[in-house]
């Protein structure tokens, strides 16, 4: 059986990529150093596959920034403000992803936005009534050529047309089916192009087909490939959908003039059953997505042929495939150097998913591959007991009873209550938890990393951070204090770090959008607090002051979504285990006197299914009681905070609400006025603080500024619930435009105070 890969990683082992963007960026190195290193990582990439016997490499995959942009800067999806700075073709690429602030004007960048359920994010294509599409550029024919010298056949990708016009934003009247005519001409002429220079298979990327459809984004669709499959020509069409199945339209999909179609069985639920049910046209191949491109752990070769043997029945031609662009992992295990052999045996990493398909495709050729030696000792490696496995906490999550996911008293009495115990006046002020993290807090943490000082001496030094922190917010005259984070670089690795089950690399690198990549802990065993995390922190903190000082935890369902998860157990088993973890955090906090805890939930929202119909039953029904975990056993008088970074949760109101926080912050400088909206309209109970400035940018706001925001947020939001803060941590920021935005947001709600 053939193999294929859907799309490869384009950073660089070492992040190569990213450090001559960076420099050339920074105008240190010439475009023609950039290209330089660009292509010899594509001859690298390309080099890789060819070697680990791979037959269908992927061409134009790579990319300087994003895929979604090369295929608007293909297509001529270029909007005037870019093209009327003149900068040349790179620039003005680099313009668009980045913004661009000089000599020639002032254009902030393209929006972006999340990779459907991934941790990528895409620049959003803009047009407008004028935008002429068009085939202008020149990348996927270059880049298959570039291939070809090398000896390399490829197959070149191209986000579709579909998913193109799907992901889109309009600026004018002008709608998505009003573009289609011209994006199916430009594709039809990329194809016939690329099948003169010798191409013989064409990709073509249409995650948007996995999402719920309409009968019209069915005809668009439709009306689209029409027009491309009639005008094809010799080159055969793959296309290619990942990150679920394809439910609602799939008979009326695989009946249209595709060569192939690619299906995602690792996410898409349905697919097999899809497949089974309505089988799928003779003279089509079927790109079996079986391989999982979106995670770190080894294929079960067992699952994997299992499934093939089943397809066999339904598809006349199968080649085995990665289930989406192997984008999504890590390049390779090769440089990491401190991860244990016990562990490191379940991983695959981009590299050696390869040799894993190379691997089951040679399986799939033997008489009986039940016999053969790699299918046994992977068979094995699956049945054997793992490291870090808890029986405890196992038997905790099952034991877990209704009322430990249930607070008493209702939030209505408790808040009445909270209102006594901790006396704060109307429109208290807070932060959301970090403060600057200076050059000497990233210097102590350094040193410790690197061994020139001891835990005592780096806490020591952290301990002064939160002194000073906690004096100079009871100057600003702030009603709850919060010990400033010193102690974490990061929300999610610090309590990976203190938790058992959890396991680090060093390379791991994923790129998250153009050169920022993250490297996202392991969940590799059960998930277990074996000591206090935050306790020694907060009770310093709150010694050192009358006033309330707010403990600050991650919360279950952030900490879970900014790992790679287990795939031995469900998503839900972890959270609650994880949940149990914070729970005790939490417990700790509260019997250490602190009356205010923050669980911040800031990426709740980034794993919401993508169809609608999964929201409750693949996640909500399982990532609010992990969160109601943690919470629920505190006292009537402790309060409960969470923090969420964005404010476009219109749709979940009422699940954000049944987190059953007494208070929540978030984001709301940009969508402010249709969530305030929702919150009236939705009774919604929890007490909110919306953020009343951006602290993504160093720009102070004024008090009258301030002022204004609260008084349109009190025009929907009830006196008594509304809270005064900024609307994410601040430790990016400097500490100049901190103190001077809190002193204005102090100033602001005192003015409100006395006209209320
Ligand atoms: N408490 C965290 C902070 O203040 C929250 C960060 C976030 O929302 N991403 O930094
Ligand atoms: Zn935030």
């Amino acid at each position: 059986m053939n193999n294929n890969v859907v799309g490869f990683p384009r950073v660089g082992k070492l992040r190569e990529l990213k450090f001559i963007s960076e420099k050339y960026f920074r105008g240190e190195v010439n475009e023609q150093e950039l290209q330089q290193v660009a292509k010899d990582l594509r001859a690298e990439h390309w080099k890789f596959q060819k070697s680990a016997g791979i037959h269908w490499i992927p061409s134009n995959d790579f990319s300087f920034y994003d895929g979604v942009l090369d295929t608007a800067v293909l297509l001529n999806v270029i909007p005037k403000k870019y093209q009327q700075l003149q900068l040349g073709e790179t620039d003005t690429y680099f313009a668009m992803a980045r913004g661009y602030q000089g000599e020639a004007g002032d254009v902030p960048a393209l929006a972006m936005k999340k990779w459907f359920n991934t941790n990528y994010h895409y620049l959003v294509p803009e047009i407008s009534d004028d935008t002429e599409i068009k085939l202008v550029g020149e990348k996927p024919f270059l880049e298959y050529q570039e291939a070809k010298q090398f000896g390399i056949q490829t197959k070149p990708v191209l986000v579709g047309p579909f998913t193109f016009l799907k992901l889109a934003k309009y600026q004018g009247t002008k709608k998505a089916e009003d573009f289609a005519g011209d994006l199916a001409k430009a594709y039809a002429e990329a194809l016939k192009k690329l099948g003169d220079l010798g191409a013989e298979w064409i990709q073509l990327d249409e995650p948007a087909l996995v999402q719920d459809l309409s009968a019209e984004d069915f005809e668009l669709f439709y009306e689209l490939y029409q027009e491309i499959l009639a005008a094809k020509g010799t080159v055969k069409v793959l296309l290619q959908t990942y990150f679920g199945d394809i439910r609602d339209y799939y008979k009326e999909i695989v009946t249209l003039d595709f060569d192939g179609i690619g299906l995602d069985f690792v996410e898409g639920k349905q697919s097999l059953s899809l497949v089974q049910k309505y089988g799928l046209p003779k003279n089509k191949v079927l790109f079996a997505g079986l391989v999982n491109g979106k995670n770190i752990w080894k294929s079960n070769y067992e699952t994997v042929l299992g499934a093939l043997e089943e397809l066999k029945a339904y598809a006349s031609e199968i080649v085995l495939s990665t289930s989406c662009s192997l984008l999504h992992v890590p390049y390779t295990l090769q440089n990491e150097t401190s991860l244990e052999p016990e562990v490191e045996q379940y991983f695959a990493f981009a590299l050696e998913k390869l040799q894993e398909l190379k691997e089951l495709s040679v399986l799939t050729e033997t008489d009986d591959y039940k016999v053969e030696k790699e299918y046994l000792e992977n068979k094995e490696l699956f049945a054997k007991e793992r490291l870090y496995q808890n029986d405890d906490i196992k038997k905790q999550v099952a034991d877990l009873k209704e009322e430990e996911f249930v607070r008493l008293p209702l939030r209505k009495e408790r808040q009445k209550l909270q209102k006594e115990a901790l006396n704060l006046p109307l429109f208290p002020t807070t932060t959301i938890g970090s403060f600057p993290q200076t050059i000497e807090v990233k210097k102590n943490r350094t040193a410790y990393r690197k061994g020139e000082i001891d835990k005592n001496a780096y806490d020591n030094r952290v301990y002064e951070f939160i002194k000073d922190c906690i004096a100079k917010q009871e100057e600003l005259g702030i009603d709850v204090l919060v010990h400033g984070e010193y102690e974490r670089n990061d929300m999610v690795e610090f309590f990976g770090e203190n938790l058992e089950g959890y396991v680090f690399t060093e390379k791991a690198w994923v790129q998250s959008y153009g050169t920022r990549c993250v490297k996202p802990p392991i969940i590799f065993g059960d998930v277990k607090r074996s000591k206090p995390i935050t306790t020694s922190y907060l009770e310093y903190a709150q010694r050192l002051t009358d006033l309330p000082v707010k403990g600050m935890l991650t919360g279950p369902v952030t900490i879970l979504n900014w790992s790679f998860p287990r795939e031995d157990i469900s998503l839900k088993e972890m959270a609650y285990q994880i949940g149990i973890a914070i729970r005790s955090e939490v417990l700790d906090l509260e019997k250490a006197g602190i009356k205010i805890i923050q669980i911040d939930e800031a990426a709740l929202k980034e794993k919401l299914p993508i169809r609608k119909s999964d929201w409750y039953s693949e996640y909500l029904d399982w990532a609010i009681p992990a969160f109601r975990l943690c919470h629920s056993g505190v006292k009537p008088e402790t309060q409960i905070h969470t923090h969420m970074c964005y404010s476009e949760f219109n749709e979940i109101i009422h699940d954000i609400d049944n987190m059953d926080a007494d208070v929540i912050s978030f984001e709301a400088s940009r969508s402010k006025l249709t969530i305030l909206d929702a919150i009236q309209e939705s009774n919604f109970e929890t007490e909110v603080g919306p953020g009343v400035y951006d602290i993504h940018s160093p720009r102070v706001p004024s008090v009258e500024e301030i002022v204004e925001a609260l008084k349109t947020m009190l025009e929907k939001i009830d006196v008594n619930k509304l809270w005064v803060n900024p609307d994410c941590g601040l430790k990016t920021r400097g500490i100049p435009e901190t103190e001077a935005s809190l002193k204005n947001l102090v100033q602001a709600a005192k003015i409100l105070r006395e006209q209320y």
